[in-house]
C-alpha cells in the first residue's frame, strides 16, 4: 500500500491520468493532480478522491516548460517534504501525415510527451538520489513501440520516452530508484474519442482482444510499478494493449 507516499501524476485531470490519480489515492498516497488547462476537471478528481477518504491537491503546470516544472517541484517539496512516486502521464497528439506536420506541431508533441519526462526527472534527480528511493512510471505508447501511420511526431516522442526510461533505469539502478514505462494501446479517453469511426474500427481490428481498453487497465499496472513489491523491476516497457503489439 502507499500510505505516507506522495505521488505526482502529470496530466491527471482526465483520462488515464485521472484513473491513475484515483487508484494511487485509493491505496493511501497523497496525490498531486497536475493539469495545464482543465482546472475544474482537475478539482473534480481531487474532490472525488477526498469523497472516497483519500488525499489530493491540484497543481497547474505546463510540464513541457522546463522552468515551470522546476518551480512546481520546488514548491511541492517545500510543502509536502518529499515526492516518492512520479507518473509522467501528460501527453498530446497532433496527428497528420509527415508532409503536413508543421514544425510547431512536431515540437509541441515532442515537448509535451518527452521533454516533459526529462523536465520532471531532471528536477527531481537530486531529491530521489538524496533519499535513495523513488518510483518513476513514464507513459509511452504502442505507437512508440510499433510506429503508427500519421503519428510520426507522436510515435517519435513515445519511442524517445522508451530510451529515456531505459537510460534512467540504468543510471539510477544502484540508487534505489526504479524507472519503468507503460505502453498503452487503444484506450477509451478524450484522446481517442476524437478519432473518426473508421479509424476506430480499423484500430480495433488490429487488437487481438477486439476491443478498446479502459483507463483503469493502465492505472492498475501503474500502481503495481509504484508499489514496494515492484522494487526489483526496472527499465521495463509493458504494453497494456489487448495484445496489439504481440
Ligand atoms: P487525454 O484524455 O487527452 O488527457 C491528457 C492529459 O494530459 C490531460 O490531463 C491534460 O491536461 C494533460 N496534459 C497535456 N499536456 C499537458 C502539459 N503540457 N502539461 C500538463 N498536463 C498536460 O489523454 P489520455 O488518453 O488519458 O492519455 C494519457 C497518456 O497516455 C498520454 O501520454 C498519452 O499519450 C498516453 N497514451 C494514451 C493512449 C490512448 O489510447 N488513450 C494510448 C497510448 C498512450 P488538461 O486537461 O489540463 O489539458
Amino acid at each position: 500500500m502507499l500510505e505516507n507516499k506522495v505521488a505526482l501524476v502529470t496530466g491527471a485531470s482526465r483520462g488515464i491520468g485521472r484513473a491513475i490519480a484515483v487508484k494511487l489515492a485509493s491505496q493511501g498516497a497523497y496525490v498531486i493532480v497536475n493539469y495545464v488547462h482543465s482546472r475544474e476537471k482537475a478539482q473534480e478528481v481531487a474532490d472525488e478522491i477526498a469523497a472516497a477518504g483519500g488525499k489530493a491537491e491540484t497543481y497547474c503546470c505546463d510540464v513541457s516548460d522546463y522552468q515551470a516544472v522546476g518551480r512546481m517541484i520546488e514548491e511541492l517539496l517545500e510543502k509536502c517534504g518529499h515526492i516518492d512516486i512520479l507518473v509522467n502521464n501528460a501527453g498530446i497528439t497532433r496527428d497528420q501525415f509527415i508532409g503536413k506536420i508543421s514544425e510547431e506541431a512536431y515540437d509541441a508533441v515532442m515537448d509535451a510527451n518527452c521533454k516533459s519526462c526529462f523536465n520532471t526527472m531532471h528536477h527531481l534527480a537530486a531529491h530521489f538520489l538524496e533519499r535513495k528511493s523513488g518510483r518513476v512510471i513514464n507513459m509511452s505508447s504502442t505507437s512508440g513501440v510499433l510506429g503508427n501511420v500519421a503519428q510520426a511526431n507522436y510515435a517519435a516522442s513515445k519511442a524517445a520516452v522508451i530510451g529515456l526510461t531505459k537510460t534512467m533505469a540504468r543510471e539510477w539502478a544502484g540508487r534505489g530508484i526504479t524507472v519503468n514505462a507503460i505502453a498503452p494501446g487503444f484506450i477509451k479517453t478524450d484522446m481517442t474519442e476524437v478519432l473518426s469511426d473508421k479509424i476506430k474500427e480499423k484500430t480495433i481490428a488490429r487488437i487481438p482482444m477486439q476491443r478498446m481498453g479502459n483507463p483503469e487497465d493502465v492505472a492498475a499496472l501503474t500502481a503495481f510499478f509504484a508499489s514496494e513489491e515492484a522494487g526489483y523491476i526496472t527499465g521495463q516497457i509493458v504494453c497494456v494493449d489487448g495484445g496489439m503489439a504481440i
